[in-house]
């Protein structure tokens, strides 16, 4: 996207995005720009709603309270969405939010919270997953925002996984390896990626996921990462070798 593109702000929209529809924004979205980026009549943004790609949009009323636009033209078609499924134990508030962020940055198509037998948290603010989701795609030129899924047991994930999916398990306790052969061999296939929480996995679940013909287990080699950091490990070491970075 060339550099005065990149330069604009970035917003995600609800409504149909193509030319001449007319869009009024909400007061919040107004607000932030209008007052905080004191943007005015005539200015343009970036809009995109997940579907239809993003547009260049042209303000024509800068009320903090509801901003106008009226769409000029699409300048990225909307990619096809991932179909990485990415599972995580939830950990507790801002690490929770870096790794919501992390996973979009990275391209998952689904986040999945798993309530493990160790994990720290049990209640979770949906809409602020969401959000936090919007607000990394919005920042990182993202056009398919993730699904965030309600948070599942890991029993009745398990109950109910896809068999013609493969689920990697970031297991910490494999025996330190590379994952690229064994991940390579998965290329084309469906995946979904498992973290554990803070205290791991506990050893039936562990076990039990072990058993199952569909888990894949990988080594993030040979230092044990904290939660957040196994979540860009692993989804790194995914696409690098049978993702989108191809
Ligand atoms: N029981 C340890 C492990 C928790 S690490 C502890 O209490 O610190 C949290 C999660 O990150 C693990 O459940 C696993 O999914 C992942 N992880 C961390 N280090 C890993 C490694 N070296 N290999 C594979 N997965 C790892």
């Amino acid at each position: 996207m060339p550099r005065s593109l990149a330069a604009l702000p970035r917003l995600y929209v609800e409504p149909d995005l193509a030319t001449g529809i007319p869009l009024t924004l909400g007061k919040e979205q107004s607000l932030y720009l209008a007052a905080v980026l004191r943007k005015s009549v005539g200015e343009e943004v970036v809009l995109f709603n997940g579907r239809d790609g993003a547009w260049r949009a042209r303000m024509t009323s800068d009320s903090k309270r509801s901003v106008s636009l009226e769409l000029v033209d699409q300048i990225a078609v909307q990619p096809a969405p991932s179909d990485l499924w990415y599972g995580f134990a939830p950990l507790k508030s801002e690490r929770l939010d870096y790794v919501i962020q992390k996973a979009v940055e990275m391209g998952v198509g689904t986040i999945q919270p798993v309530l493990t037998q160790f994990t720290q948290v049990s209640r979770l603010k949906h809409e602020r997953l969401v959000a936090n989701a919007i607000e990394a795609a919005e920042q990182c030129e993202v056009l398919n925002v993730p699904v965030v899924a309600p948070e599942i047991t890991l029993s009745a994930l398990l109950e109910s996984w896809p068999t013609d999916r493969r689920l990697i398990l970031a297991d910490e306790g494999a025996a330190s390896a590379s994952p690229v052969e064994r991940l390579t061999q998965l290329a084309g296939e469906k995946l979904g990626i498992l973290i554990g929480p803070e205290g791991g996995f506990s050893d039936v679940e562990r076990t039990r996921l072990l058993g199952l013909p569909y888990v894949v287990p990988i080594s993030l080699g040979p230092r044990i990462l904290r939660a957040d950091t196994a979540a860009v490990a692993a989804l790194t070491v995914i696409q690098a070798t049978i993702g989108d970075w191809r």
